[in-house]
């Protein structure tokens, strides 16, 4: 039986219930590839906020969003499991690539709360997506299902229209993107992605043109 920490910090806002129940934490994401950024800062919020759990939700086809850069999902997928095979705080959750098709979270919370009842959800997003919480499917039950938690990102405001605890970590200027470009340009990516998965970049050649 697991105990439930008690966080460091809590932040309070109109949506934080503050309470008791058990804590899991979900970074969802297209994580191509994932990097640094995204273990940093599950552990980080994790740690601060007492999760017992995070789950890493590979999306399969993102909503508002140029698919031209993006891999196979299959691939996407395994880049996280050899990612966060070595903390046992992280766990993988398939259940958008399983679905297909376009991945809503409101659709994945409400199937995650039903198979999670007694957990409160925290829902780690950085600042780049809080900007864009305003456009999410059904954005208005979504804040009363789950707590959003917003992390900073470069280049974008801390302020959110929404619901949201920020929690405070420093900046990480490691994106997929940076990922993608130094590998098109040959360039190294070493400690700026697990081990495990610039392997797994180099042995299958992915984003080589
Ligand atoms: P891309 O550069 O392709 O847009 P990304 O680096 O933002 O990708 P995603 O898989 O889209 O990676 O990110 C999943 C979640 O993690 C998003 O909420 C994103 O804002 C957040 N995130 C990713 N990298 C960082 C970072 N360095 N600092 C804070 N949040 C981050």
């Amino acid at each position: 039986v697991q105990t439930v920490r008690e966080p460091q910090v809590l932040p309070m806002t109109e949506n934080d219930f503050g309470g008791h129940r058990r804590r899991i934490g979900i970074l969802g994401g297209t994580f191509n590839p994932p990097h640094l950024g995204h273990l940093i800062i599950a552990e980080q919020v994790a740690d601060q906020l007492g999760l017992e759990r995070v789950f890493f939700m590979p999306d399969d086809t993102p909503p508002h969003v140029d698919h031209k850069d993006s891999i196979a999902a299959s691939d996407r997928k395994q880049m996280v499991a050899l990612s966060i095979e070595n903390n046992p705080l992280f766990e993988m959750e398939k259940c958008e690539i399983e679905r297909g098709g376009i991945s809503y979270t409101y659709d994945s919370i409400k199937f995650l709360k039903e198979r999670h009842p007694d957990y409160e959800i925290y829902f780690i997003i950085g600042g780049d997506m809080v900007a864009y919480l305003p456009k999410w499917h059904k954005i208005d039950q979504l804040v009363k299902m789950v707590h959003f938690v917003g992390v900073a990102r470069h280049g974008y405001p801390k302020t959110s229209q929404y619901p949201l605890m920020w929690v405070d970590i420093p900046l990480i200027e490691i994106s997929s993107t940076l990922i993608r470009q130094k590998l098109s340009q040959h360039c190294s990516i070493r400690y700026l992605v697990p081990p495990a998965v610039e392997k797994y970049i180099k042995e299958r050649g992915l984003y080589n043109d």
